[in-house]
């Protein structure tokens, strides 16, 4: 039940848009009972997905723990959330856990989109979140294992089919042999034409074949078969066609696009819900400037969760809330540990100066987020990593506040090892 008196605030996801909600309440806020709701216990760096396949980094390198984040600034649940009920203002864990919220800041982010074309989702194995990018590190060592070069077919020539790519032809240039197949005219649509050139000609020389253009019309077991030319046979279907939103949003009630994400207003709010605000790829939001809805990014994702709760801070004072004003401040794609290409306003990079740019960019979040750890577990030696996580690793019970609980089995709320039950 909420604290009496005090104002309680549900996050619903861990990832970049929950985080920034998350901290910007905890820290201008004033006493309020703060909640966040995540599937897994780590909040997780997507945007380096495509090095961990690849199998260029461990998973500790690409989390950090959302217990250490949350501390003792709020209560971290952890269990997935089945739906919103919006009238009497709870949310519904899988296993049956109710949560009360007097707000919520619903940023459970997206899944990845089959367009319904028969065979993908059976035979296409997606990235975007942790479970398939370990299932996917998993099917390319066992691949890399077995004699001869063996075929990858990357449905998607977006961000995530290119930073794939180039990861994976960098790391086993003999044994893989790798498709991308895009359906658009060039690789990277919506991103800076020249660059995204570049990024075709980095791809080629490293012995990708792009084929932009084509369309997949159906998937089968071995093959993948398109409008323009024979069928591809492949040995693993990466599938980075697109995202559309979590089940969890239609499932809810909530008015949602043809692509499942929630449509917002400027003030980031679910339409006809003011008390549900939606941040990150889970909300459609239509930029004014130009009349597009924005495109999934985590970069995009941070700014609308921090302006949310923002929002939120303003209601809450009785002041009025203020439309939110994208910024995309540049974009930048990994092609391998040593190629990358980007922009920063109007300045374009490539090679070394590109990848150290989006490195400095992916160290700031994780220190943000996790303090030096994530940074550690990446970049330091094995044996300096392991000395260190063991010194800087929160130890339960000795944490100076906070409350992580899990959801169990049969859907209770029960408390992590060592700690306390908030009932
Ligand atoms: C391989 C790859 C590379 C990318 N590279 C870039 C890049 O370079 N730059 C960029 O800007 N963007 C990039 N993106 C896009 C970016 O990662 C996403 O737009 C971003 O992660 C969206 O943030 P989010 O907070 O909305 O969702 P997420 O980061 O996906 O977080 C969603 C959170 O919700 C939790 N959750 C989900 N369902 C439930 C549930 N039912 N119950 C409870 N919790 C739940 C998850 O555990 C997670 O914590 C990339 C994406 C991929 C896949």
């Amino acid at each position: 039940m909420p604290e009496a008196g005090r104002t309680r605030v549900v996050v619903a996801g861990g990832g970049y848009a929950g985080l920034s909600a998350f901290g910007e309440l905890a820290d201008r806020g004033p006493r309020l009972e703060l909640l966040l709701v995540s599937a897994t216990p780590y909040h997780y760096f997507v945007t380096e997905f495509p090095a961990l396949v690849a199998g260029g980094v461990e998973e500790e390198g690409v989390r950090v723990s959302l217990r250490r984040f949350v501390a003792a600034r709020g209560r971290l649940v952890v269990g997935s959330v089945d739906r919103v009920e919006p009238g009497p203002r709870r949310l519904v864990l899988a296993g049956g856990e109710s949560l009360p919220y007097d707000y919520l800041i619903l940023a459970v982010g997206g899944e990845a989109e089959f367009f319904r074309i028969p065979g993908a989702r059976e035979h296409g194995l997606e990235v975007g979140n942790p479970a398939a990018a370990r299932q996917l590190a998993a099917r390319v060592a066992g691949l890399v294992e077995g004699g001869g070069p063996r075929r990858v077919v990357i449905a998607g020539g977006g961000l995530t089919g290119v930073e794939v790519a180039g990861e994976l032809a960098e790391r086993y240039p003999d044994r893989l042999q790798i498709t991308v197949v895009e359906a658009a005219p060039a690789l990277m649509p919506g991103f800076d034409p020249i660059l995204a050139r570049e990024a075709q000609r980095v791809l080629e020389e490293k012995g990708v074949r792009v084929r932009t253009g084509t369309k997949i019309v159906s998937v089968d077991p071995a093959h993948v078969h398109v409008e323009q030319g024979p069928a591809l046979p492949y040995d693993l279907l990466v599938w980075a066609g697109g995202v559309r939103g979590s089940p969890v949003l239609a499932r809810s009630g909530l008015p949602v696009t043809p692509r499942g994400r929630v449509k917002v207003d400027p003030l980031l709010r679910a339409e006809g819900f003011p008390e549900i605000y939606v941040a990150g790829d889970a909300a459609s939001f239509t930029d004014p400037a130009t009349g597009q809805e924005l495109p999934p990014s985590a970069q995009l994702a941070v700014q609308m969760g921090r302006h949310a709760a923002r929002n939120l801070l303003r209601r809450l004072a009785g002041r009025d809330e203020v439309p939110f004003q994208p910024r995309l401040l540049g974009a930048f794609a990994t092609l391998g540990g040593r190629e990358a290409v980007g922009y920063v306003g109007a300045g374009r990079f490539t090679g070394l100066p590109a990848v150290v740019i989006k490195r400095l960019i992916e160290a700031h979040h994780a220190v943000e987020t996790g303090g030096l750890i994530p940074v550690l577990a990446r970049y330091a030696r094995p044996w300096a990593r392991r000395l260190a996580l063991r010194t800087l690793r929160p130890r339960p019970g000795l944490r100076p506040g906070g409350l992580e609980v899990a959801a169990g089995e049969n859907g209770r709320i029960a408390p992590s090892p060592g700690e306390v039950s908030p009932a």
